[in-house]
């Protein structure tokens, strides 16, 4: 590590620079840091921030076995959930999949991102990790050449340049690093699920002990557990309209209608801590590298939140960069940093696949439907939802197959 000042701009320097202190950015740091590796991690946000942001909360069998692997598991064993059935509410009813004995028996834990988040960081203080909050990434320079550097903007305000052997890009979809990428160097395949969701987060105990989906002509409307005094609610939600512009008692009645609450029992409500609209948009980079710059995270890959595979993915990928990182700079061996892109697609291509086939099991609309007078869809898509349904509720063969793709990456 170095440090040296000019009048204008602060020069710093790690093996491995680090843009993001999300779940992928700090499973990094800490695995780098353990190796003996010199690296920081520079996050825009101030600690308190990342700290705090709720985003996922169901983690897969896979990422708590990583966790685990790395002592970073202590928090969610001591106050996550172990979390294994859904429920479909539907116009004929309703059914339950107990997908922890289903497929390949695994289960979810139940433990918000933010709790995570926090865990690492905090793990990663405590073995002497750095990390700078309040520091932007502008862009990445020279990926492609023998001395990349990052520029940034410092917490007063001031240009800083770091330099580095590697770059990762942990820094989410809007982050540096993928705006650092030149036109022509990566492929940038789009797509969009035609639907919009309006994400809640309730101060209200969970109104009941599964995952919640409900189908309705109205359209979706999902109940997931966080803890026992907050609950996450989604609406499928009329895209362009603000996220402001219905009341809470309104959202409720809603929630309670789609949910079939006179049927199944009522919704346990409370204030809406958080509400935002975000259209069901993915999006994958390929390859996940340019030169020294590397993708992990959301900076890799988006994914839409109805299978929850984000966080998971960010973790996975972490994992895999953090062993070909340290096979570059401990053991002079490549052959990890060659071959991270094509693993990580393989995971990102099938969990995109299973978020595009519960996109259409969830919603009976798609960007390329023709709307009719039927609500939310037109005839044609609800049926072939129904007849997906049916499939789920009858089929153990198809079962399996959902509750292994349910809980894998
Ligand atoms: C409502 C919602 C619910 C979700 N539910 C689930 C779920 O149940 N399960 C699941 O697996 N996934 C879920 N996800 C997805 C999951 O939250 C993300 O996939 C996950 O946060 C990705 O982690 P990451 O580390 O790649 O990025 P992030 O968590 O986005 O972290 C990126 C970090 O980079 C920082 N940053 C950005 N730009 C810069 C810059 N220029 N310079 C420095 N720092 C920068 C940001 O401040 C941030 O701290 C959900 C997402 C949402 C929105």
């Amino acid at each position: 590590m170095t440090q040296s000042h000019d009048s204008h701009t602060s020069r710093e320097s790690a093996d491995v620079v680090v843009l993001g202190a999300g779940p992928a950015g700090l499973v990094l740091g800490v695995l780098l840091h353990t190796a003996g590796i010199d690296c920081v991690v520079l996050e825009r946000a101030s600690r308190t921030h990342v700290q705090t942001r709720a985003r996922a909360g169901f983690l897969a069998p896979n990422t708590v076995r990583i966790l685990e692997r790395h002592g970073l598991a202590d928090g969610l064993h001591s106050s996550g959930r172990r979390h294994g059935t859904c429920e479909f509410r539907t116009e004929d009813g309703r059914f339950r999949l107990d997908y922890g004995a289903l497929g390949n028996g695994g289960h979810h834990h139940v433990y918000p991102q933010q709790n995570l988040v926090t865990d690492l960081l905090t793990h990663y203080l405590a073995i002497g990790g750095r990390i700078r909050f309040h520091t932007e990434a502008v862009v990445v320079r020279d990926a492609d050449g023998t001395q990349p550097y990052v520029t940034t903007r410092e917490p007063d305000g001031r240009p800083a340049r770091w330099t580095a052997r590697y770059v990762a890009g942990c820094d989410g979809r809007h982050g540096a690093a993928r705006r650092s990428l030149p036109p022509g160097a990566v492929r940038h395949h789009q797509h969009d699920h035609g639907v919009t969701w309006l994400g809640l987060l309730a101060e209200a105990p969970p109104s009941l002990d599964a995952v919640g989906y409900a189908i309705h002509a109205r359209g979706f409307a999902g109940h997931m557990a966080r803890t026992q005094d907050v609950t996450r609610y989604y609406l499928q939600w009329q895209r362009g309209t603000p996220a402001d512009s219905w009341s809470e008692q309104r959202i409720w009645d809603e929630l309670d209608a789609r949910m079939r609450a006179e049927d199944h029992g009522p919704l346990r409500r409370g204030g809406l801590l958080e509400r935002a609209v975000f259209d069901l948009t993915c999006d994958v980079v390929e390859p996940l590298r340019h030169g020294s710059l590397f993708l992990a995270g959301d900076a890799a890959s988006l994914l839409a939140p109805a299978a929850a595979k984000g966080a998971n993915l960010a973790v996975l990928e972490a994992e895999i960069l953090a062993e070909a990182l340290t096979g570059a700079l401990v053991r002079g061996d490549t052959t990890g940093l060659d071959t991270y892109s094509d693993r990580c697609l393989a995971h990102i291509w099938r969990a995109q696949e299973f978020t595009g086939w519960m996109t259409r099991l969830l919603h009976a609309t798609s960007d390329t439907s023709d709307r009719d007078d039927h609500g939310a869809g037109s005839f044609f898509l609800a049926a072939l939802q129904r007849s997906r349904l049916n499939s789920l509720r009858t089929s153990r063969i198809h079962q399996d197959w959902f509750a292994e793709n349910y809980v894998g990456v």
